[in-house]
């Protein structure tokens, strides 16, 4: 029987048939079980945020739906780490948050400087080129942090920056960077920019102090830390954002502009018909993480899961792209694969064989990276599964790791912690 004749789902799935012997038993085991994915956003729901979401359609106008954002506001300002802070939310992604925090803040033609230490630093930057900002680049090692010495020589020969754009939790590469010290850098150059950060792999699973840091504007999507399907972008808005955008400021914008949403945001309400099923999905999963685990817990969690899976890649004798430790990031792994291995294949396999999907590498790591994605709703036991079928994956693809090393890394992590 050929494997596609096993199950309807197969006809609609990528994957294909071993050429080896015994390919359609192999097969089998992708039928029941549940899918593993663990690239680094979207990522898994929980079946309550689920749950929250299946549901009637509602009337958007209506007091039932008008109760939402006075509770989901609140939340998303303790997630940012603001008090001082404006939230908005809309329908779109982090792309979209890209769009909305440049043109609300900055006329065409503004000079800004983007922070490029990887495929997103690199894509908020080139987003701002194409919206016809005057773009300078801080041209960084990619696996690099953004490094504040760096920035703030690049600051003082560059005083008429209006904005310095800047990824928090770089997902190409793994590497997070410490906006508190960016801050410090345009504090020193005697920088007035605005600082945009792109929060949209680090929002919910590492500590933002949106206030702390007087960060500008912070953008992010539903799909990764914050346990929500793709299809809502999150920002917070510092006063001074807000009063440029609301006095003149900014470039001509129509479903970006702030000031309808904060209007209507005001009665619980939406200048534009939003994505109703999603906030009953919001309210839910912000409940469980700043109510119920608790952001410190949730941020630890993260931490604790990530110790693990790097203990995993030094199992297998692979290194990381991100390569000081301080820097790692808790949300999502980049692995570099020896010389003459392709990573997609590695990613291929491990969906085909296990029913896993890993992060393929982007950019300048293409092929030269699979990511491993540790973020949102994910627990111990989870992290040993997926290192344990990158393992096999590793091993049946010719590379001498030694089997169970991985789940003994996590085990040990796990157990010492
Ligand atoms: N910024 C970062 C750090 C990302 O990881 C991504 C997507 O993965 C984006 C921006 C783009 O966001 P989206 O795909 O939600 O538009």
């Amino acid at each position: 029987m050929a494997v596609e004749e096993l199950d309807g789902r197969l006809a609609h799935s990528t994957i294909r048939p071993n050429p080896g012997e015994g390919a359609p038993s192999l097969y089998l085991s992708v039928l029941s079980g549940r899918h593993f994915l663990q690239i680094p956003g979207p990522t898994n729901l929980p079946e309550r945020v689920l749950r929250a979401m299946d549901r009637p359609v509602v009337d958007h106008r209506s007091p039932e739906f008008a109760e939402l954002l006075p509770r989901i506001v609140p939340l998303l300002r303790q997630v940012f780490g603001t008090d001082a802070g404006e939230i908005i939310i809309m329908s779109g992604s982090g792309t979209g948050g890209w769009e909305s925090a440049l043109v609300n803040t900055l006329k065409p033609g503004d000079r800004v400087l983007a922070c490029n230490n990887g495929q997103f630093g690199l894509g908020f930057g080139n987003a701002a080129r194409r919206l016809g900002y005057e773009v300078e680049e801080l041209a960084l090692d990619w696996g690099q942090e953004v490094r504040p010495d760096d920035l703030e020589r690049k600051l003082r020969v560059t005083p008429e920056v209006k904005a310095v754009l800047v990824v928090h939790n770089e997902t190409s590469t793994g590497v997070t960077s410490d906006i508190g010290a960016v801050r410090g850098a345009m504090d020193r150059a005697g920088s007035e920019a605005l600082l945009l950060v792109d929060t949209v792999s680090s929002l919910g699973s590492i500590e933002f102090r949106f206030d702390d840091w007087r960060v500008d504007v912070a953008l992010c999507g539903s799909q990764k830390g914050l346990m929500m399907p793709p299809g809502q972008a999150y920002l917070c808005v510092s006063p001074r954002a807000l009063d440029i955008s609301q006095n003149g400021g900014g470039a001509p914008r129509n479903f970006l502009d702030w000031a309808p949403m904060l209007r209507e945001y005001a009665r619980g309400l939406f200048p534009f018909t939003p994505n109703t099923l999603m906030l009953f999905g919001l309210r839910e999963a912000l409940t469980m993480l700043v109510e119920e685990e608790g952001l410190p817990n949730v941020y630890d969690r993260h931490r604790r899961l990530a110790d693990a899976v790097r203990s995993s890649v030094q199992a297998w004798n692979l290194s990381m792209m991100c390569e000081k430790p301080a820097y790692r990031s808790n949300t999502v792994t980049t692995v570099l694969v020896p010389d003459g291995m392709d990573g997609s294949a590695i990613v291929e396999h491990a969906r085909s064989r296990f029913n896993m999907s890993l992060g393929v590498g982007v950019g300048q790591s293409r092929q030269r990276a699979f990511r491993l994605g540790h973020l949102g709703s994910l627990n111990e036991l989870e992290v040993i599964a997926m290192v344990s079928g990158v393992e096999m994956t590793l091993r049946e693809m010719g590379l001498p790791v030694s089997l169970g090393a991985a789940a003994a890394a996590c085990e040990r992590s796990f157990v010492a912690a």
